[in-house]
């Protein structure tokens, strides 16, 4: 017993315990990396496994199998073929490039670009299961997770886009535009609501959210309520304004709203109107009626141009509202520009 307390009190004794201490956390620390490894080595197998059926029969999918190509070479593939619009191919290489991640940033980067090419094609739901689970590994991804938002929003789910927009709010990320555009189409889709409250709802958020003003002159010209034209800025409606009956048109004291009514039925033009309708005017008081105009959408942020209005771009996903041009075309071809 004294042999042992003399021990113990000796500075040796207590060298010793002090690395054996370091050298039994050290070897935990090891066999844990090597256990969580594989239990995440195992987890994106399984998650792999859900998404093989489509690429399963392509020849040049098990080429890549079988060859120990490198996961960087495969990719590189990939993203030349998602470049050239060959998703399918794309989705097939990610999914092999998966399973030979060598570290935690090859899978961040595999998952989110899988992702990605699941979004552009147009499979959103497995693109929002790549993003959940990305997101399971890395939660505080905000370029998944505002990708994400988009995806719940384009799947019409509604509450799941403000759940994903509370999380980036607590990245710090601003998503003020996003939530009230959001909140403004969970209106708009709530059957439960009256006319009359989700006119009042709808003209609350357009004080937040000039997107929303657009929205709310829609469903006040479908469900007949009044529309004060100041509240929003008359460029951001010239398309709907065009197609509103003279008896609206007549209501609104705006420059733009006087100038589409003139060339609607050739009245006196302001100094400053847009030269199409300047032109449709004049034409219309010569009794000439093949012209008309047309609409082109130009997205502020990336310039793609679409025939279609948005409010969040096709192209560069941007929500915001874009620029409306008008286009002076001949009558029968006015069905090729509106929709
Ligand atoms: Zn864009």
């Amino acid at each position: 017993m004294d042999t042992l307390f003399l021990a113990y009190r000796d500075p040796i004794f207590g060298i010793i315990i002090f690395f054996a201490i370091i050298f039994i956390i050290a070897f935990l620390n090891y066999w844990w990396g090597i256990f969580k490894g594989k239990e995440e080595r195992y987890s994106i197998e399984q998650f792999i496994k859900r998404f093989e059926v489509m690429a399963d029969a392509s020849e040049y999918k098990k080429l890549l199998d079988e060859f120990s190509i490198s996961s960087e070479s495969l990719g590189l593939l990939a993203h030349s073929y998602s470049k050239s619009g060959e998703y399918e191919k794309s989705i097939g290489i990610y999914l092999i490039a998966l399973k030979r991640v060598k570290n935690k940033e090859e899978k961040q980067y595999f998952l989110f670009e899988l992702g990605k090419i699941y979004f552009k094609a147009g499979f959103l739901r497995r693109g929002a299961d790549v993003f959940l689970e990305l997101l399971r590994l890395y939660p505080r991804h905000k370029e998944a997770l505002k990708i994400l938002m988009v995806i719940h929003e384009q799947l019409k789910e509604y509450a799941r886009a403000l759940e994903v927009m509370d999380s980036l709010e607590e990245l710090d990320v601003e998503v003020e535009s996003e939530k009230s555009f959001v909140k403004a189409l969970q209106i708009l889709s709530d059957n439960s609501m009256t006319n009359q409250k989700k006119y009042e709802t709808l003209f609350a958020l357009t004080q937040q959210e000039p997107l929303v003003g657009r929205m709310l002159f829609e469903f006040a010209r479908k469900e007949g309520f009044d529309f004060d034209l100041d509240l929003i800025k008359a460029e951001n409606i010239l398309d709907l304004l065009w197609e509103s009956d003279v008896s609206v048109l007549e209501n609104y004291s705006q420059p733009l709203a006087k100038a589409v009514l003139a060339a609607k039925i050739g009245g006196e033009i302001q100094q400053g109107a847009p030269f199409e309708l300047e032109v449709l005017a004049a034409l219309k008081k010569q009794n000439y009626t093949k012209a008309t105009v047309g609409f082109e959408y130009t997205c502020t942020c990336c310039k793609g141009t679409f025939p279609v209005h948005f409010y969040r771009c096709p192209s560069c996903y941007t929500l915001k509202n874009p620029h409306i041009s008008l286009l002076l075309i001949k009558k029968e071809h006015e069905e090729y520009y509106t929709f």
